[in-house]
């Protein structure tokens, strides 16, 4: 039972982690309340993609704007014969979504509503504890209190507060960082009705640039002479600055004999990628990019966020009903439940694949990525959704061991060799990561 004038759980945030469990809590019939900077249905800038087996299991298929069956990467370098085979397209067989970030956030606050819950519209800018209940300080004036805060407030938290782990220099905070553009082209960018999802053909760059962190071409096809078309760098510490991404862009256009005739959009993407896991013995649980949910590997998390809200909702509801338990214990035994050691564990072998990754040149990428795709479908596909056991994930692993060329295993068995234009090692810096960058929709 929550103390007179306060919420059971107070969620701090109104992004995707925010709005998910929010409706979650809601949906368990726990007396919420949500703080949020902007208005819950200011428009988002972040577009967010998604698999559509990954939307399809959570029944929210209907949410996409489109949906594309043509999935398509490509792994050769696009100008060597001896690559020829590798320069053929590996078709994924899997679809492809992109949310309608409206419907989704209109799909969330409609549950909201439906049940009641109190919304304030003010920033949250501090919080203290008492052995209950924990009292979050608007910016505005006045406090908010609850029983368990829930800091859902992205990359750069109100409150959660990172581990001291992630100022050692072996785990240094990459970013993944993208230029893209919406717009019209004077030549299709890519094949009609497709999507790309990773397309690594560096036949556009200069020896020298071949030399640098490599990047890739993210793209799709959303109708009619809309096209959207993003240069990617996986991840690297520090990122790749947005000029260079825009430049390798223009020169994979120019190449492939298309222009920009009409600027729909424009977007900039960076968001950390690896961040050491919050300490999980703090008061205030986060959720989203503020509780590291974010695959340390790929990117991804909407599809996590909307998996795993309704199973932490659960806790916490049932947690909630032992009204001896104190705000110290609630908050801990709530963390557990959101970061088991299972997931823990994958967690931190995602990171350590990462930042190997990030150590290898753009050949050596190039075999890697082309041989991951060669797993079994359930392999990659459970590795980049985060669906796998620890087991499956092992074995798929071992399988991807097994099947890489001998430049890939030296990769992944021994310590990066810095090559020219490489930042290897890496060094430790946080990552300055600007919230709410205009943005397009993949992880
Ligand atoms: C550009 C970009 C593209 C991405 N694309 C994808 C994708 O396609 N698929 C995918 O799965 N993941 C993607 N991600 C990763 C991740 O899903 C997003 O970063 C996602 O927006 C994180 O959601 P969040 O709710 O945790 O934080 P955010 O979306 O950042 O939301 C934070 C919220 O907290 C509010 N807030 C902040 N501070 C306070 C405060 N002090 N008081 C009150 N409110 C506050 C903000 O106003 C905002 O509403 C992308 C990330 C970025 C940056």
């Amino acid at each position: 039972m929550a103390t007179p004038g306060a919420v059971e759980v107070l969620v701090v945030g109104g992004g995707p982690a925010a709005l998910a469990i929010a409706t979650a809590l809601a949906e368990e019939g726990v007396n919420i309340g949500v703080l949020s900077a902007a208005s819950l249905s200011t428009p988002w800038t972040n577009t967010y993609g998604i698999w559509g087996e990954e939307v399809d299991a959570l029944g929210l298929a209907h949410l996409l704007s489109h949906r594309w069956s043509h999935t398509v990467s490509y792994f050769g370098t696009g100008s060597d014969q001896a690559e020829a085979k590798a320069n053929q397209p590996t078709n994924h067989g899997r679809d492809y979504g992109l949310f309608d970030k409206q419907k989704l956030q209109q799909h969330w606050l409609a549950q909201l509503k439906g049940a009641n819950v109190s919304c304030w519209i003010d920033h949250a800018n501090g919080i203290s504890h008492g052995p209950q209940t924990s009292a979050v300080h608007r910016a505005g004036g006045g406090e908010l209190k609850a029983r368990l805060v829930i800091d859902a407030t992205g990359h750069k938290p109100a409150f959660v507060k990172s581990t001291p782990q992630q100022k050692r220099p072996e785990s240094p905070v990459a970013g993944q960082a993208a230029y893209g553009v919406v717009g019209r082209f004077s030549r299709p960018p890519i094949e009609t009705d497709q999507f790309v999802f990773m397309d690594y053909r560096s036949h556009h760059l200069s020896d020298q640039q071949r030399q640098e962190p490599p990047s890739f071409l993210y793209a799709m096809h959303l109708g009619g002479d809309d096209y959207f078309v993003e240069e990617t760098s996986l991840a690297l510490a520090p990122a790749l600055p947005f000029e260079v991404l825009k430049q390798r862009l223009e020169q994979r256009l120019m190449r492939r004999g298309s222009t920009l005739t009409d600027v729909i959009h424009e977007e900039y993407c960076l968001f950390p990628m690896n961040p050491a896991l919050p300490d999980l013995h703090q008061r205030v649980v986060g959720f989203g990019g503020s509780a590291g949910m974010v695959h340390p590997a790929s990117g991804y998390m909407v599809g996590s966020v909307l998996r795993r809200a309704p199973e932490l909702a659960k806790t916490i509801s049932d947690l909630l009903q032992k009204n001896s338990l104190a705000g110290e214990e609630l908050a801990q035994q709530t963390w557990q439940a959101l970061w088991p050691p299972d997931r823990r564990l994958k967690r931190e072998f995602f990171r350590f694949g990462l930042n190997k990754l990030m150590g290898f040149d753009e050949q050596r990428l190039r075999h890697h990525f082309h041989t991951f795709f060669t797993l079994p479908d359930h392999d990659w596909y459970g590795f980049l959704t985060n669906t796998l056991t620890p087991a499956e994930l092992t074995m798929a692993m071992v399988r991807l061991f097994a099947l890489a060329p001998w430049d890939v295993r030296a990769g992944l068995l021994f310590p990066a060799q810095a090559a020219p234009g490489l930042p290897v090692p890496l060094p430790s810096v946080p990552l300055p990561c600007p919230i709410n960058q205009q943005t397009n929709g993949r992880g």
